[in-house]
């Protein structure tokens, strides 16, 4: 599943590609993808420039202007989803449900397991539901230990579930809160109420730091992202505890333990995470 910093190597590449751009329209060869495709998208779409492309969360955000309504196309790769250009006559494939038009080339979104979402949200309404209950940004400036100690305060549930939760910080998966959390010492199990400050800032400087790895793993493939006919690309990150039940912890040598939280595996070394 395309996490955050696969969404946003896919921003960058996109960028670059796009921005200034006319849209000549769009094809939807199947609706019916998490939520149902609008059946006017592509006259919404003809004759619009990108002027921007940002990222909320793990969704894209293209907007546009010039059309017939300025807005934002809001693009969410889901499971499977990924986004690649093609040239414009390349012949469509199975899971090729939605093409962007561009003059040079066309924009196909292809998702075999269609729990992504594309969707139109015009200027000047109300923030789009999808985007109203995300959380702070994690790479965002507002995100800081301070931040994270103040919205804790009063949460027994464990730190990694809370780490985990988009309404509180968006885009931290099951790998790189597991990941944060060792590079910060602290345990998964730890009542997020019971860390304190300066160890919220030492998480919150692991979560950058993870993320960043990640996003530059990323870059450096970002062509084949966008360009290549390969699937959305699951980044070589170089876990010390994810996955890595019953082996040696790097630091200390300890056993990496896993065991249940929320439904979701955590791995963590009990030595060296408190
Ligand atoms: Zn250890």
């Amino acid at each position: 599943m395309p996490e955050l910093p696969e969404v946003e190597v896919c921003r960058r590449g996109l960028q670059p590609e796009v921005t200034g751009e006319l849209i000549l329209g769009a094809v939807v060869r199947s609706p019916r993808l998490r939520l149902p495709l609008p059946a006017t998208l592509g006259d919404t779409l003809a004759g619009q420039r990108v002027v921007a492309v940002r990222r909320r969360g793990k969704y894209l955000l293209l907007d546009c202007r010039g059309g017939i309504e300025d807005g934002c196309l809001i693009i969410h790769l889901g499971m499977s989803g990924s986004l690649r250009f093609v040239a414009n006559d390349k012949t469509p494939e199975k899971h090729d449900h939605v093409d962007i038009l561009f003059a040079r080339q066309t924009l196909r979104l292809s998702d075999p397991r269609r729990f992504g979402v594309v969707l139109w949200h015009a200027l000047g309404e109300a923030p789009h539901p999808l985007l109203a209950v995300l959380g702070i940004e994690p790479l965002a400036d507002e995100f800081t230990g301070d931040w994270l100690f103040a919205v804790t305060r009063g949460r027994a549930a464990p730190i990694k579930p809370v780490l985990m939760d988009s309404h509180v910080v968006v885009g931290i998966g099951n790998i790189y809160a597991a990941e944060s959390l060792f590079r910060a010492g602290i345990s998964p199990l730890r009542a997020a109420s019971r860390i304190s400050r300066e160890r919220y800032a030492r998480l919150v400087a692991a979560i950058r730091q993870t993320l960043a790895d990640a996003i530059v793993a990323g870059g450096s493939s970002i062509r084949d992202y966008v360009h290549s006919d390969g699937g959305a690309g699951c980044f070589q990150v170089d876990c010390a505890v994810y996955g890595r039940a019953g082996e040696s912890c790097r630091r200390c040598g300890g056993v990496i333990r896993q065991v249940r939280q929320g439904g979701r595996s955590t791995f963590y070394c009990p030595s060296c995470q408190h």
